[in-house]
């Protein structure tokens, strides 16, 4: 399904531009356009799913293979072994932008935790 207004379904339908670096029958990857590090993928699914509030059970599938395109991403980036985060932000209070779910895949620095 395709949301109008939905940027990563306009992405998915090839309707902007992305620089995608990774394809599955379920998921779509791109590096993101304000990169928070030396590495930050978008890995999302190709359907449109706003928020993890909004996932059905029929989805763990789905949710399932944005971890493992995450960790062919993360091998591929040369991530694997020194280490990376991934971070899916829900709804506003955690600084969720775009309401179609996305997991950032970050690498290339150290990083502190807490998050902020
Ligand atoms: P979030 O704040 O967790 O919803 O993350 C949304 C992310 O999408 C941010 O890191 C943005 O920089 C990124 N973003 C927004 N528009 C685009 C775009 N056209 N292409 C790639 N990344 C984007
Ligand atoms: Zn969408």
């Amino acid at each position: 399904m395709v949301i109008e207004d939905c940027l990563f379904c306009k992405i998915v339908a090839g309707e902007i531009p992305a620089d995608i670096v990774h394809e599955t029958e379920d998921t779509l990857a791109f590096r993101d356009i304000n990169p928070q590090a030396p590495v930050h993928i978008l890995i999302i699914p190709r359907k449109h799913i706003a928020t993890i509030n909004d996932l059905d059970d029929a989805d763990q599938a789905i949710v399932g293979s944005l971890f493992t395109a995450a960790r062919d991403i993360a091998a591929a980036e040369g991530l694997a072994d020194d280490g990376y985060r991934v971070v899916m932000n829900c709804n506003e209070a955690a600084g969720q932008t775009v309401f179609h779910i996305h997991l950032h895949l970050l690498g290339g620095r150290r990083f502190g935790w807490p998050p902020g």
